[in-house]
Order: C-alpha cells, then sequence, then structure tokens
C-alpha cells in the first residue's frame, strides 16, 4: 500500500480507510451530504482515512461542472480527504484489466433491451438474464455487444454473503435466479458501476463501506466480482436512504435541491439527527468545526436507524 496515491503517507496497510463517491449527474443534495457525514465520521472516529473518489464512469449522465460544485461543497461543509481524488472516468484501463482477468466468466451478448423485454423476466433490477448468449451470440450480425459475467460460478456465490454492520434483517440474494448473468461493459462500450466499483475500492485499499441502503442489493453481486478477482472483501454499513413523505428518494434524478451554502451548520445537525445522532442545539455551535469535534467524540453507529429508507420532513433548503 505504501505507494497508493489515495493515501497520505502515514497509512498502515490494516487502518480502517473509508471513502465517498458521488456521481457528479447534479450538485450535492440532502441525500449525498447524509452519505458523506456517515462515511466520513466512521473513518474520523477510526482515525482512519477517508478518500473522495468521483464515480463519472457512466460519462453521458455526468452534468458538466457538477464535479466541482460537489468538492466545493464538501469543502465548503469542512470535510478533509486524504490523498488524490479518484475519477473514474480516468481509469478505463484498470477496469480493462480487471475484465480480462475475468475472461473465463465472461462472455459477448448481443441482447438489446428491446429482445428482452419480449423473452426475459423482471427482477429487482431490471431483466433476469439467463445467459441467452453463454454459448454464442443470439443475434450474430449484431454490430454492438456487451460484455456479460456468468452467475452461476458455485466458488462464488457462496462468498456474496456480506458483513453488515447496521441493518438488522439478514439479506441474502440468489444471483443467478434474481439478476442473472450480469454486465461488466455495456455495449456502448462503458464499464459498468459494478465493475468499476469493485476494482476502485481494492485499488484505493477501501476496508470499510459506508453508503445509503439504496446500494444493499448491489452488494452480494460486488462481493461475487470481488471473489472471482481475488480481492478481500470489505466491511458494509448500510444506513437508510432519505425519502421524502411521498416514499420517492432523494436524488438528483428527482430533482434534489442543491444543499445551501448559507445554512450549513443547520443542515449538518439534520443531517446527524437523520443518522440518529442526538446533537446539541444549534446556538451550542459557533462554527463547523465545532460541530465535526462534537461529531466525531460523539459518533455511534448503534444510533443509526436500523431500516433501509427513512421520510424527512424537516429538510427545506
Ligand atoms: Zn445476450
Amino acid at each position: 500500500m505504501s505507494d497508493n496515491p489515495y493515501l497520505a503517507k502515514k497509512n498502515s496497510a490494516k487502518a480502517y480507510i473509508g471513502r465517498f463517491a458521488p456521481s457528479p449527474t447534479g450538485p450535492l443534495h440532502f441525500g449525498s451530504l447524509i452519505a458523506a457525514t456517515a462515511s466520513y465520521l466512521c473513518a474520523r472516529q477510526k482515525q482512519g482515512q477517508w478518500l473522495l473518489r468521483i464515480e463519472d464512469v457512466d460519462i453521458p449522465r455526468t452534468q458538466k461542472g457538477a464535479t466541482q460544485a460537489i468538492i466545493q461543497a464538501l469543502e465548503e461543509y469542512g470535510f478533509e480527504w486524504s490523498g488524490n481524488i479518484r475519477y473514474q472516468s480516468e481509469q478505463c484501463q484498470d477496469y480493462q484489466d480487471a475484465l480480462d482477468q475475468l475472461q473465463a466468466f465472461t462472455y459477448p451478448c448481443s441482447c438489446t433491451r428491446k429482445s428482452l423485454q419480449a423473452r426475459a423476466a423482471t427482477g429487482t433490477f431490471s431483466y433476469i438474464y439467463p445467459g441467452y448468449c453463454r454459448n454464442g451470440l443470439s443475434q450474430p450480425q449484431a454490430s454492438q455487444t456487451s460484455m456479460r459475467l456468468r452467475s452461476d460460478i458455485n466458488s462464488c456465490l457462496n462468498k456474496a454473503d456480506f458483513i453488515e454492520l447496521c441493518q438488522a434483517t439478514p439479506y441474502s440474494q440468489h444471483i443467478e435466479k434474481e439478476v442473472g448473468d450480469f454486465i461488466l461493459k455495456r455495449s456502448d462500450g462503458l464499464f459498468s458501476y459494478q465493475l468499476a466499483v469493485v476494482v476502485d475500492d481494492h485499488l484505493q485499499g477501501v476496508t470499510d463501506i459506508v453508503r445509503g441502503a439504496d446500494l444493499f442489493n448491489n452488494t452480494p453481486r460486488q462481493n461475487y466480482l470481488q471473489c472471482l478477482l481475488g480481492y478481500s472483501q470489505p466491511r458494509y454499513l448500510h444506513f437508510p436512504v432519505a425519502v421524502y413523505d411521498n416514499g420517492k428518494k432523494l436524488s438528483k434524478q428527482n430533482a434534489s435541491a442543491p444543499i445551501s451554502l448559507q445554512k450549513k451548520r443547520s443542515t449538518l445537525l439534520l443531517a446527524l439527527q437523520f443518522l440518529g445522532q442526538a446533537p446539541p442545539r444549534l446556538d451550542n455551535f459557533s462554527s463547523i468545526d465545532d460541530i465535526w469535534q462534537w461529531a466525531v467524540q460523539n459518533w455511534d453507529i448503534d444510533l443509526i436507524p436500523k431500516r433501509l429508507t427513512q421520510t424527512i420532513h424537516d429538510y427545506e433548503n
């Protein structure tokens, strides 16, 4: 790990390494502030490092200026990350190397969404892909193909259970039946989120992943990939995802407002309350640094609500 450019020099291999990995599809909203806060406090309290990664692997979805806006908001809120920021859009060679390493388990697929619509069952995520092209392209004339990963490699399927530090409900997923052979490289040539995130976490030496429970059911696929690639498996903590009264999650897709750069202290206190912490009232803190000091000392993951979603009523920008 000594040559890991994402870490400060003092790091030893066994120390806690956490990360925050926003997608630059829009400015930082309250839901992503919660994610940054939870992962940051876990790392700070363990005197570990907290890395920043910009998940811009899905280039068409990135919004111009969003990366800068996110970094600026994090700086204004007093977050301090270690080492260099990793940008997924610059790591294609790493993803290709991993894909090459998985060659024995992957195959090209010519199926389009439209062709699957007619044939395949729908699962939690998308169509459950039962391997139509495992033994050759189902449409040999196809000009564009994706790369899929076989979901039936038993030696790693049983390693797709993960250590979860927050959620009360045990979770298990039968990848082959519930997801099927999933895509690692899309037909437009872009690498999938699942592959990118697993490779990044490995290369950045991440030991602990703290993220929203909307990613809970992605975890078995990521553990499956980690096993196939021979990577070690990080620990996981999934905190509840913030939803509006109507049940919709706060996200850039739902046009959630950017977090306020004027009311930073009260916004950060709301994020802490959302995470089950009980900070003193706003007038006890004269600066954002005061809040961080309190939060690092008092952060308690046992207070985080053990549920997948949680409604926010109070937050208005
Ligand atoms: Zn296919």
